[in-house]
């Protein structure tokens, strides 16, 4: 099955050959064919170029998309997209004033949709995440991160990482899953911290290791929930069965996350609201992407993650959701993109540079994923016709999209 689509106004991201990410300067440059045409083969790029150098080529359909631009689609590399029910009543008591402590303490926050996703079963959890996969997908998503964390007990951990591995069997959209055991102490590990990460280090993950429900493993290593000495357990348990660790660090004080994560070859540290000189320094020269999602720095009216000061240092950045019940109920892309220029000062080239390759270097997937290459996945945004790319952040809270093609076939 070939598809070539012709006379797109302009074509982002096109890479010749395939880089894995990218860094300071480096992400200013977005390079791009005008006047192009692009030529899908079942699910993989075949080729493209200027309509002027078009062959004559068979294909099964063709597309005129004159006026539109076509980029990759976006990649989401932190969501925790696996939740029952909503949590909408924090989001009034936080209107009343309610800190996001207060509302934890009150029984509220993670612990809250814990017990909420151990009362749901297994069906019912699936059929209300792939609502809210199909509705990210629609806003032009094409690969996602998607955490545990909502269970806390080994079974109801179990039972949401089985419902991202049925997720990833069923959905076009390329799906990783995380194991986040260590999301919040759950009320029966009350006082007994560390003997809730010792069920995590020797039992929950060695289960799904066995099982094989996990890409990864995360920890939410923050003052109040998790040490860097407890995070650093589960990184070097998640290492001994192959599953690198991606962490939530930094989000409200910086203690120290982001050394142990480079230090444990973490694939990529998230959130980054509160950043020191150090947490900058040690992340020079290092494999670990560092992840903002200004969309939860939105909701909970919370600083955003310095970019400016992560990418002038040289380093790379990637942006992702972090969808969630408490603090992202939101899994638009789009948005995240607008509000990365907005709100931290990133040109349009920076924020869709660290929206699809970037963030699939923070997946693991660049390799097949976030550029216009040859080879890779045909995972593709078509827009509306629209005066320029920088149109797209602009006008934040719009919808530009036309059509969204996953795996070389448009969704519905
Ligand atoms: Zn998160």
């Amino acid at each position: 099955m070939k598809t070539l689509i012709t006379n797109i106004k302009e074509l982002l991201q096109v890479r010749h050959t395939s880089i894995d990410k990218l860094q300071g300067q480096e992400m200013k440059d977005l390079p791009s064919i005008k006047n192009a045409w692009l030529l899908l083969h079942d699910d993989l790029i075949e080729d493209f170029g200027t309509m002027d150098s078009l062959p004559f080529l068979e294909a099964d359909s063709t597309i005129d998309a004159t006026g539109k631009i076509i980029l990759p689609s976006w990649v989401d590399s932190h969501t925790h997209l696996v939740y029952a029910g909503n949590r909408e009543q924090e989001f009034v008591d936080r209107i009343h004033g309610l800190t996001y402590e207060e509302i934890a303490n009150k029984g509220g926050g993670i612990v809250n949709s814990a017990q909420k996703l151990q009362a749901t079963d297994e069906e019912s959890l699936y059929q209300q995440t792939l609502t809210r996969l199909k509705e990210v997908m629609r806003l032009g998503t094409g690969a996602i991160e998607i955490k545990s964390g909502y269970g806390l007990t080994l079974d109801a951990e179990l039972k949401m990482l089985r419902v991202i591995k049925r997720l990833k069997q069923d959905s076009p959209i390329h799906i990783k899953a995380t194991f986040l055991g260590a999301h919040a102490l759950p009320k029966a590990y009350k006082d007994r911290r560390v003997e809730y990460i010792d069920e995590i280090v020797n039992v929950m993950i060695p289960k799904i290791a066995e099982e094989q429900l996990a890409d990864y493993v995360d920890a939410f290593c923050e003052k109040g929930y998790f040490t860097v000495e407890d995070s650093v357990r589960i990184m070097e348990a998640g290492k001994k069965y192959n599953l690198p660790a991606k962490i939530h660090v930094n989000q409200f004080n910086s203690i120290g996350g982001i050394k142990a994560g480079v230090e444990n070859s973490a694939l990529s540290v998230d959130h980054l609201e509160v950043m020191t000189p150090e947490d900058i320094e040690v992340l020079k020269g290092s494999d670990t992407m560092p992840v903002a999602l200004p969309s939860c720095s939105l909701f909970l009216s919370i600083p955003y993650t310095p970019a400016r000061e992560i990418i002038d240092a040289g380093l790379p950045l990637a942006l992702a959701t972090d969808y969630n019940p408490g603090s992202t109920p939101s899994g638009n892309m789009n948005l995240v993109v607008s509000l990365a220029c907005i709100k931290m000062r990133m040109t349009p080239e920076e924020a869709i540079n660290a929206a699809t390759i970037n963030a699939a270097y923070a997946m693991g997937i660049s390799k097949t994923h976030g550029s216009i290459t040859k080879g890779k996945k045909a995972n593709l945004i078509l827009t509306e016709p629209i005066p320029s790319y920088g149109f797209l952040p602009y006008s934040f809270g719009s919808n530009h999209i036309e059509s969204v093609f996953l795996e070389g076939k448009p969704i519905n």
